[in-house]
């Protein structure tokens, strides 16, 4: 019947039909079949067409062939999957423990019909004087028109010489004119291009050892300003020059508009930016772009990490640390895994770049996996910012219970009289359920986890949101016994009103993660703030990104706290990211910045490591902790988090799966490579009227295979009727 049969990923399936297909490979189609194109086949027992990928061509199959169906289409000419990125879709599939479709999501552009305009051309090796032209002259007047140039779109022509599609088709039936699909993008980047900068010594030899280095994957571990963005660009030009193709990626978008405008002044035309603004047309266009080598360097978010590229030169991670890395949808995926996984399997090389690595990567680093690269000194010697921390036990004691210290608002007043900007920075909101003693600063953590406990009304108890274990809530401090022991709140909700309240005359703004989905809001406030029309800005976490104004001469973090207590194992390392790039907001021209670090937990080790400006000293305490209390990189954390507005079978669901897998890892307790916790309720529990509840499984490496066997068996081998699995390997972001 058939002698050719491919393997196929078929799109869009539940989970119990999430498997490989084989289709027979009727004749006509034996030529076109090849790995990484996509194909039109029948599934299920209706007539139903999907689409799907190919992932292999065999010429025998073990699967009864009275069953198997014939291949209808396939769609590609040349493959947009190339054999390593098929590689790459397996492994994600076993790494973060999704369905092929979801993994094939991923490298699939969504196609829009109409990027190509029709255009036409006089045939070249005609004599265009031997044919008959009508005398109505339109004919000529087409056909002098396209004498002068290549050719033009079929739109342009009926426009610019007023005449009718029959003219023009006329031409073509007499074999004149010729038609083509032309593709429908103008680049619009006219100017010169900027000349590379000479690399200094340290720039010269990060290029070097990136370059020369048997090494796949390099951390460029560097200040802000440290000239890392000038490297990336000279070892992209460089792989440039051997016609390959890169990848630059920033952690968002919108809040990186300098850095993308630099690079398409290096690089103009070659650049092909990817972002989820773009309309779907758009990113198409930028898909195919790339696909067809008109663009060799394709810039933007984590999803331009799978743009059609089939001779990688380089991938630069900037800002690797950022969470904007961790992909928020199924495959949970991590970029810097991923990409360093790319990095072996296709020969490329991976750069991660951040003045302050994340503690994962710096391990990797520690170990030899990858290689460190450190650049230090400032290109241009820049003053550093002073930074001070404010203990806010001792405002309380003054008498001052506002969330605003003497000094800090001593600093606002004097930065708006001399007509200089502020940024006062808050936490997201949304978790303030830690408690803590305002006299000393005491919090109540988990003795097993070290983690922040939250406060739960019903039964006046603290959780631990990892191991679900709990304490009564205490009525006095246990450090110094003072009575102000209670629920956290940084008032942020207020900060607006009580700064307009202080500083009456300041134009103040707020800028929210919720309002940032909005990317004209924005650059609106953006730009206001560029142009000086804001005096005080007040945001969340975005703030400490992108936002490099000579002028901003106070910064104020108006409650570590908050983000030292997040329930989250990360929560410190966060925090001293955190730190350090508010920081560096203030002080960026010729005046010298202040910024202000309140908290009242001013002997912390994170607070003193941020103000010392001190990597080490973070690192060197951070590891030590998670070392003693089990977490990555030192143990895999594995959270299924259960989702339903169904609250009663939520609970139902979440311990009877919670059973399954107990005692399937009952043999890896015993061994000690596995610690399973009971199912808990998310810190959010219920978010958009669905409820949430957490199971945590702590892991070793050796057996972290077995493990993800299992649970794909528990969770992922069919549907869960009104519930919604989420899988997350290591990745718990804030
Ligand atoms: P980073 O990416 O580490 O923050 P950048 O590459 O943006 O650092 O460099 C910081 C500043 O120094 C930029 O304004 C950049 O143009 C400038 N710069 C970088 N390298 C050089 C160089 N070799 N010579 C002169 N200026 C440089
Ligand atoms: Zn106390
Ligand atoms: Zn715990």
């Amino acid at each position: 019947m058939y002698n050719t049969f491919v393997q196929v990923i078929l799109d869009n399936l539940s989970k119990s039909t999430d498997q490989i297909y084989t289709y027979g490979v009727p004749d006509s189609l034996i030529n076109s079949v090849e790995e990484g194109k996509r194909v039109k086949v029948n599934f299920g027992r209706g007539k139903n067409i999907i689409d799907g990928l190919i992932v292999s061509v065999d010429s025998a199959c073990d699967y009864p062939i009275e069953k198997i169906k014939p291949l209808i289409a396939v769609t590609d000419e040349r493959p947009i999957v190339t054999k390593e990125m098929i590689k790459i879709l397996f492994w994600i599939r076993e790494r973060y423990i999704c369905k092929y479709s979801d993994a094939l999501k991923l490298m699939v552009p969504y196609e829009t019909q109409s990027v190509y305009e029709k255009h036409v051309r006089l045939k070249e090796d005609k004599d265009i004087s031997k044919y008959k032209i009508n005398k109505t002259g339109n004919q000529l007047k087409v056909i002098e028109y396209l004498k002068s140039r290549k050719s033009e779109s079929v739109a342009q022509l009926i426009e610019k010489l007023n005449v009718s599609k029959a003219v023009i088709n006329n031409l073509i039936k007499k074999d004149v004119l010729e038609e083509e699909l032309v593709f429908e993008y103008k680049d619009r980047t006219g100017h010169e291009l900027d000349e590379p900068l000479t690399l200094n010594e340290d720039q010269k030899k990060a290029c070097e050892i990136i370059l020369n280095s048997d090494k796949k994957a390099f951390l460029l571990h560097g200040v802000t300003g440290s000239g890392k963005t000038e490297v990336y660009m000279n070892i992209i030009s460089e792989y440039l020059r051997e016609g390959k193709q890169s990848i630059m990626l920033v952690p968002e978008i919108s809040l990186t508009a300098q850095t993308i405008d630099r690079f398409k002044r290096r690089f103009g035309n070659k650049i092909a930016v990817f972002h989820s603004k773009l309309s779907k047309k758009d990113r198409y266009i930028q898909w195919l772009r790339v696909y067809n080598k008109e663009a060799y360097i394709v810039v933007g978010a984590r999803s331009a990490l799978f743009a059609p590229i089939d001779n990688l030169g380089v991938i630069v991670i900037d800002e690797e640390h950022e969470d904007t890395y961790i992909s928020g949808t199924a495959p949970k995926y991590n970029t810097v895994e991923v990409a360093i996984k790319m990095a072996y399997m296709s020969g490329g090389k991976v750069i991660l770049g951040s003045a302050t690595p994340s503690l994962n990567t710096y391990h990797m680093a520690m170990t030899g996996r990858i290689e460190l690269i450190e650049m230090n000194k400032r290109v241009k010697e820049a003053q550093m910012p002073e930074i001070e921390i404010i203990n806010m036990a001792d405002e309380l004691d003054k008498g001052n219970n506002s969330i605003i210290s003497e000094v800090l608002y001593e600093s606002i007043r004097k930065s708006l009289k001399q007509k200089e900007q502020v940024i006062l920075f808050l936490n997201k909101r949304g978790y303030s359920g830690f408690v803590s003693c305002k006299k000393c600063g005491y919090t109540v953590r988990c003795s097993r986890c070290d983690v922040s406990m939250t406060y739960h009304l019903v039964g006046n108890i603290m959780k631990c949101h990892y191991c679900g274990s709990a304490k009564r809530m205490p009525g006095k401090c246990p450090r110094c016994g003072s009575d102000k022991i209670e629920q956290f709140s940084a008032g942020t909700q207020h900060v607006e009103k009580l700064i307009n309240n202080l500083f009456p005359h300041a134009r103040i703004e707020r800028m929210d993660l919720d309002s940032m989905t909005d990317t004209e809001a924005y650059e609106n406030i953006y730009n206001d703030f560029k142009n000086k029309k804001i005096d005080i800005l007040i945001g969340t976490q975005m703030l400490a990104k992108g936002f490099d104004f000579p002028n901003v001469t106070t910064v104020g973090v108006l409650s570590a706290d908050a983000l030292l207590n997040l329930p989250f194992y990360n929560a410190s390392e966060k925090t001293f990211q955190l730190i350090t790039q508010v920081s560096g907001r203030a002080g960026r021209g010729d005046k010298i910045g202040r910024v202000y670090i309140q908290t009242y937990e001013p002997g912390n080790f994170i607070i003193k490591a941020a103000k010392n400006n001190d990597y080490d000293l973070f690192l060197r305490q951070e590891l030590k902790l998670r070392k003693e209390f089990a977490f990555p990189p030192f143990i895999n954390i594995i959270n299924i988090c259960l989702i339903s507005k169904n609250e009663e079978e939520l609970v139902k669901t979440a311990h009877e799966k919670y059973l399954e897998v107990k005692e399937a890892v009952k043999e890896m307790v015993k061994e000690r490579s596995l610690l399973l916790y009971r199912p808990v309720p998310h810190n959010i529990y219920k978010l958009n009227n669905e409820y949430r509840i957490n199971l945590y499984i702590k892991v070793s490496n050796n057996r972290l295979a077995d493990l993800k066997k299992i649970i794909r068996t528990v969770y992922m081998e069919k549907d869960i009727e009104n519930i919604k699995v989420s899988i997350n390997i290591n990745t718990d972001t804030i």
